[in-house]
């Protein structure tokens, strides 16, 4: 009866959408719309257009007109356009951010590819910026004037760097497998260990990969085990390729077996059928002197004598999204001419930061320090521990009292590709929220503006540093006060 009366009287109360925009614009007696906005919205929203403006008003009103109806609002005085108006600019100001924006990776995974697997080194960078800027000879032959291949700007030095013949770059891994595979093998049989049957990620699976090429599986071997005799079997005047496919994700253990590369290479060569390796990571470098376990580097594969191999561009190698191809020159030189190639080229910015990448390879010890994935991987507990502790003296002293806040051992995972399994010992900043759920702790970092994202073990959230920057550590810190702070503001 009452409270029906209330709802009615306070739903009368709630602003007019047209008016509280004429008071949010208009309402300033002569100055201008742009230069009212001006002086209302904060400096993100100043720039905010009309549309958005609009969209933030119905969106606030919709709201309060919401939260009478649930019964949270008692007071009229809570729905005038001045009580209205900071809900309002906290929409606007949502509204004004990118989609895609960067955040704070504070899980420890250093290739994740939700995150968007590896960073680039600041060279790279640089020459992403000077394409995007500039014209440049992405297809002109600067000496004949005539026009050129987007290729040949880094076929040489992946040959140099790999010891392949010939190279060609796509859009990425899984681009890489469909085309050779498409070239080498359409409406022919590819052989594959049972064992390698893989998927990838959402949607990346061998068997399926296989069948939208055009090729078709030929399946040999168990799930756990492969012999080179269960290849041979299967080989007929129809197969066009041996694949092995790097189980990437996945690890077996127990009674299993695999043909090593150099087998399946002789059994090829002895009936004239070329071998593939779909490496999936493909590291230039031994990554063993970061404590890792031993994986093939691309050099190897190809001494191997593998025909043709394909792997990606920001896993291990740690450059831009692309899918590498190596191998023989005239396999290589069938597949630049597959038209299917045109729909899965990369483009320039790809091939800018790429180049720069690839050019730090030319020196190991450089690669390891300058390109960021390397970096990371190669990071010891003590590097790390020095800006974990870096870190707890930011947050310690202000969250007294509201949290506990302590160093602690940890391990990061490798991530994306190869080695996903591998434990790396590391130093992260464990937080205990007192007053709120780990729950609500890991939540409220992800939902800041600039999100951190940890993760929660034995109830804690953990900070790990070795995926932190020197840079990010204030940030990450500011943070993590922010959500406090407005624990405390939202709480008093
Ligand atoms: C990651 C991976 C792929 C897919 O590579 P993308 O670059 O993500 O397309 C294919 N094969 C293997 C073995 C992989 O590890």
């Amino acid at each position: 009866m009452d409270t029906v009366n209330d709802k009615q009287m306070l739903l009368r109360a709630l602003p007019k959408v047209d008016e509280f925009l004429r008071w949010l614009l208009f309402d300033d007696g002569g100055i201008s719309a742009e230069m009212h906005k001006r002086q209302w919205l904060s400096a993100d929203c100043e720039k905010a257009p009309l549309f958005l403006v609009k969209k933030a008003v119905r969106e606030t009103v919709a709201a309060s007109r919401q939260a009478v109806l649930d019964g949270k609002v008692s007071d009229v005085a809570t729905l005038t356009h001045d009580a209205l108006f900071a809900d309002l600019q906290r929409r606007l100001a949502l509204m004004m951010q990118p989609n895609f924006r960067t955040l704070i990776n504070a899980s420890g995974v250093v290739i994740h590819t939700n995150m968007g697997r590896s960073l680039l080194p600041e060279s790279a960078m640089q020459g992403i910026l000077q394409v995007g800027r500039c014209y440049s000879n992405l297809e002109f032959d600067l000496k004949t004037g005539k026009r050129g291949s987007r290729y040949s700007l880094v076929e040489e030095i992946l040959c140099e760097l790999t010891g392949a013949e010939a190279a060609l770059v796509v859009n990425n891994n899984a681009a890489a497998v469909l085309l050779v595979l498409g070239t080498l093998a359409e409406g022919r049989e590819v052989i594959v260990s049972r064992g390698q049957l893989v998927e990838i990620g959402g949607s990346f699976r061998i068997p399926e990969v296989m069948k939208k090429s055009g090729a078709c599986l030929v399946e040999v071997g168990a799930t756990n085990r492969t012999h080179l005799r269960d290849y041979e079997g299967a080989i007929s005047a129809d197969t066009a390729l041996l694949l092995k496919v790097h189980t990437s994700n996945y690890r077996m253990i127990g009674f299993t077996s695999e043909v090593p590369l150099s087998e399946m290479v002789a059994l090829g060569a002895k009936h004239g059928i070329p071998v593939m390796e779909d490496l999936g990571s493909g590291s230039l470098v031994d990554l063993t002197r970061c404590g890792l376990a031993k994986e093939p580097t691309v050099r190897e594969v190809v001494a191997s004598g593998a025909d043709v191999v394909t792997f990606s561009g920001d896993k291990l190698l740690g450059g831009p999204q692309a899918g590498l191809i190596i191998g023989r020159k005239a396999i290589i030189d069938r597949i630049k001419k597959n038209p299917l190639n045109r729909a899965l080229r990369i483009d320039k910015f790809t091939l800018a930061g790429l180049e720069g990448v690839l050019r730090l390879y030319g020196d190991e010890r450089q690669a390891m320090r300058s390109i960021p994935t390397l970096a990371m991987l190669s990071a010891t507990r003590q590097e790390i521990g020095k800006r974990a502790a870096r870190l707890k003296r930011l947050v310690q002293k202000p969250l007294a009292g509201k949290c506990l806040v302590e160093l602690c051992d940890t391990e990061s995972r490798v991530g994306g590709g190869a080695l996903p399994e591998q434990a790396l010992p590391s130093r992260a900043l464990s937080l205990r929220p007192l007053t709120v759920s780990v729950n609500a702790l890991e939540e409220g970092l992800r939902r800041l503006s600039l999100p951190i994202i940890g993760r929660i073990e034995n109830e804690a959230m953990l900070l790990d540093l070795r995926t932190v920057s020197d840079l990010e550590i204030q940030p990450l810190a500011h943070g993590v006060l922010d959500f406090f702070s407005t624990l405390s503001a939202e709480k008093g």
